[in-house]
């Protein structure tokens, strides 16, 4: 592969982890960062390298990743994510998606390739399954338990019905079968955690009756997550890739046709917030600050632009942030003082929202209003 290094110097060598190193180890207490390709690959010193990494994903995902290790350098955890789930619904003969333009591709070739591009361990190519789509799962089920390699996570792209108290207790089971790491995406328009007001707290029991469960693709579900024992999380880097939409479908955005502006993640009220609302509700007053790296004191109402340097500026601020909080929770093992700790956190961040709404002049209506979620998190039972 021919690859023109600056000023003479070698890139580092890529080096590749074979099948028998465990995906498990290399993954575990990690919140990861689902990363765009359509943009060119940076390395961020905002990504942590003892609890961080990234996935990889969109068009392209393995040709990007391959370019983060070997032209930008990157040496830490990395996961190849090339979405299968977006355009292909899993069948009972076809829980897979494997390469079309390749005569008989295998799984086993899908995987090595993302271990090829510097993966450091491989998801499988899972489609969408659909609501109460049984047949798929179980197909999914049997496909998984004929894996041999250890360097594997089965992904489970579901549709956020899944978690309905219907159908929760059926994806707990199907869970509990596959043996490997599970990443488990949710598939639905919008906030998938707002679709229904059981989902938070039936994610929550997927997440610590199976063990070995991943939850990739989301915001700060990723946290509340690796609070109640999930293996490793990944927050995407923009709203596209917090959340996943069925395959035909086109994610609905509020406004269709308007420019796209950042969106931030604000520190005291633990939302993400569109660059165009925060510029709106601090029209008339000082905006919230943020004491971050990025940031260095300036106000939060300052990312309303669409040019490239605002978007890596708001995505590295957004990193930090949520770093920060993932630093804090490392600091308490798995159990009930982690538990503790994330719940007064958000409950400290629900309080802030009338505080905040009062500095600025604004009513409840008008102003910031915590998402359903988190107060969710602020209140369900710790244990
Ligand atoms: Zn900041």
């Amino acid at each position: 592969m021919s690859n023109p290094a600056p000023f003479g110097q070698r890139p580092p060598a890529l080096r590749v982890l074979d099948a028998s190193v465990p995906a498990t180890p290399i993954l575990a207490g990690r919140v990861l960062l689902h990363e765009h390709s359509r943009f060119i690959p940076r390395q961020r010193n905002s990504i942590d390298s003892d609890l961080g990494g990234v996935v990889m994903t969109g068009d392209n995902a393995e040709t990007r990743a391959f370019k983060l290790r070997t032209e930008a350098g990157f040496t830490g955890t990395m996961l190849i994510d090339s979405a299968p789930y977006t355009t292909h619904t899993a069948t009972e003969n076809e829980p897979f998606l494997l390469p079309q333009d390749q005569m008989f591709a295998t799984l086993d070739d899908t995987l090595g390739f993302q271990k090829a591009a510097g993966a450091s361990a491989a998801l499988t190519p899972t489609g969408y399954i659909a609501p109460g789509a049984s047949k798929p799962l179980k197909a999914v089920i049997r496909a998984a338990q004929r894996i041999e390699r250890v360097d594997t996570v089965v992904t489970v792209p579901v549709d956020v019905t899944w978690l309905s108290n219907e159908r929760v207790g059926q994806l707990i089971a199907a869970c509990e079968r596959i043996n490997q790491p599970k990443a488990l995406v949710l598939v639905g328009q919008f906030d998938p955690l707002q679709h229904a007001k059981v989902i938070p707290a039936n994610l929550r029991r997927v997440i610590s009756e199976v063990e070995g469960m991943m939850l990739l693709r989301t915001d700060l579900a990723a946290l509340d997550a690796m609070v109640h024992g999930a293996l490793c999380a990944g927050i995407g880097v923009t709203s596209s890739v917090r959340h996943s939409v069925a395959p035909g479908e086109r994610a609905k955005v509020s406004k269709p046709n308007g420019p796209v502006y950042p969106s931030i993640l604000m520190p005291e009220l633990m939302c993400f917030k569109g660059a165009e609302s925060l510029a709106n509700r601090y029209a008339n007053a000082e905006p919230a600050t943020c004491p971050c790296e990025v940031c260095n004191g300036r106000g939060l109402d300052r990312f309303y632009k669409t040019d490239s340097e605002t978007r890596v500026d708001a995505e590295d601020h957004n990193i930090l942030i949520w770093s920060t909080w993932v630093g804090e929770m490392a600091g308490y093992e798995v159990g009930p003082k982690r538990k503790i700790w994330w719940q007064e956190k958000c409950a400290a961040a629900i309080n802030r929202y009338p505080l905040e709404n009062q500095r600025i002049g604004l009513s409840a209506k008008r102003g910031f209003q915590p998402p359903p979620p988190l107060s969710a998190w602020a209140t369900l039972p710790a244990s």
